[in-house]
């Protein structure tokens, strides 16, 4: 193999990168390993039909960094890892390749914990906890999105202090897209605390739901980027603050679930510059893998929803930071992890 994966730019010091097969089952998975210094890697499976197994490779270091990040700012003790499975998720899967998944995790010995994501569930990983316990969020004990809605609810309220010196959110605009497992439980929190919604989904019986049982006003999946909000929620989609989007969004705050919503590190620049204050994506949607974390460690939960309110605290941080060094919110979160994690 020539050194492409050593050179990927999301490479960064991992620790360990393995590429795991299994003739009969027909597993061709990649665990990426990116630092274990706060404890051992977390980070969830996704099944995904790659192109080509240079993308997924790409898709792996760059997640698995992005756990490392994630878990630090966090404060769990847990560093950051990622596996991937190279198949149709809608086809391609068996229980052996899930069994064959956890005998590969069992060879690491602990040292990469898995749990479910994109393309597999809880019903998967209790196949691979048939042959290892280094195995995570099963679903016996609930789903973890609750917990990231909260996470959500609460990094909104600390930025909604910051930028306008409110402590309420009576009848701030939210434009919220992506009414799923997190989006829908962090648009009723906002409802709640009195904010007024404008939604946007592709699903049109979640949209219906949230006209309903929420009083939200509906718009086209393209029209949510121009509507008159004072935050911006993307609960969907990566990618979906860039150049053609900061053109058009009104919000003076985007707090959102979604991953990678930057679609380059240069658009933390271009917010500031706009005068927008981003709550950086990994730090404000924590709340799940914090209940997961929990559950995995067995810690008692009665700390738990301080632990994920603490991601309101955590925000007002990087957000005093970033202001005092004159740079983005998403260049602090990362120096905020760094000095957790590195050594
Ligand atoms: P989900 O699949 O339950 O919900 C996603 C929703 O977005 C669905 O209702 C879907 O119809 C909608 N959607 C898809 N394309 C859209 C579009 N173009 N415009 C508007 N809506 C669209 O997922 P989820 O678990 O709610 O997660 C939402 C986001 O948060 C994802 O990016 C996920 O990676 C991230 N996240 C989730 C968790 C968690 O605990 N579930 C934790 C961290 C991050």
């Amino acid at each position: 193999m020539t050194a492409f994966v050593f050179n990927e730019i999301n490479f960064d010091h991992h620790e360990q990168v393995v590429f795991a097969s299994e003739e009969k089952s027909g597993l061709k998975a990649i665990i990426a390993v990116h630092n274990t210094n706060l404890g051992p890697a977390m980070g969830g499976c996704r099944m995904w039909n790659y192109a080509s197994e240079a993308e997924a490779v790409r898709d792996v270091l760059r997640l698995s960094r992005g756990m490392t990040y994630k878990n630090a700012v966090a404060g769990l003790p847990i560093g950051g890892g990622k596996s991937v499975i190279i198949g149709n998720p809608k086809t391609d899967k068996t229980p052996a390749l899930f069994e064959a998944l956890g005998e590969a995790l069992e060879r690491l010995g602990g040292r990469y914990v898995t749990a479910e994501d994109v393309g597999t569930s809880p019903a998967d990983m209790a196949y691979v906890a048939g042959k290892t316990k280094y195995v995570a969020g099963l679903g016996d004990r609930g789903d973890p999105s609750p917990f990231t809605a909260l996470g959500c609810f609460v990094g909104a309220q600390a930025a909604v202090k910051h930028q306008f010196g409110r402590d309420d959110m009576d009848g701030l605009v939210v434009a919220l897209q992506g009414l799923g497992h997190v989006g829908f439980d962090y648009a009723r929190r906002l409802k709640e605390a009195g904010a007024k919604l404008i939604v946007s989904d592709i699903d049109e019986g979640a949209l219906k739901r949230a006209k309903d049982e929420l009083g939200a006003e509906v718009v086209g999946t393209d029209a949510i980027y121009d509507v008159a909000a004072e935050i911006y929620a993307p609960c969907a989609l990566g990618a979906t603050v860039n150049p053609d989007t900061l053109k058009r969004l009104k919000a003076k705050i985007i707090a959102g679930a979604a991953n990678n919503q930057l679609s380059t590190p240069e658009m933390g620049i271009a917010c500031r510059n706009q005068g927008i204050l981003y709550a950086p994506d990994f730090v404000i949607n924590a709340g799940g893998i914090i209940k997961v974390c929990y559950e995995y460690l067995n810690t008692p939960e009665d700390g738990m929803d301080a632990h994920v309110r603490r991601i309101g605290e955590t925000l007002a941080e990087v957000f005093a930071r970033a202001d005092a060094e004159g740079l983005p919110t998403s260049v602090i979160a990362d120096r905020v992890a760094e000095a957790k994690f590195k050594r």
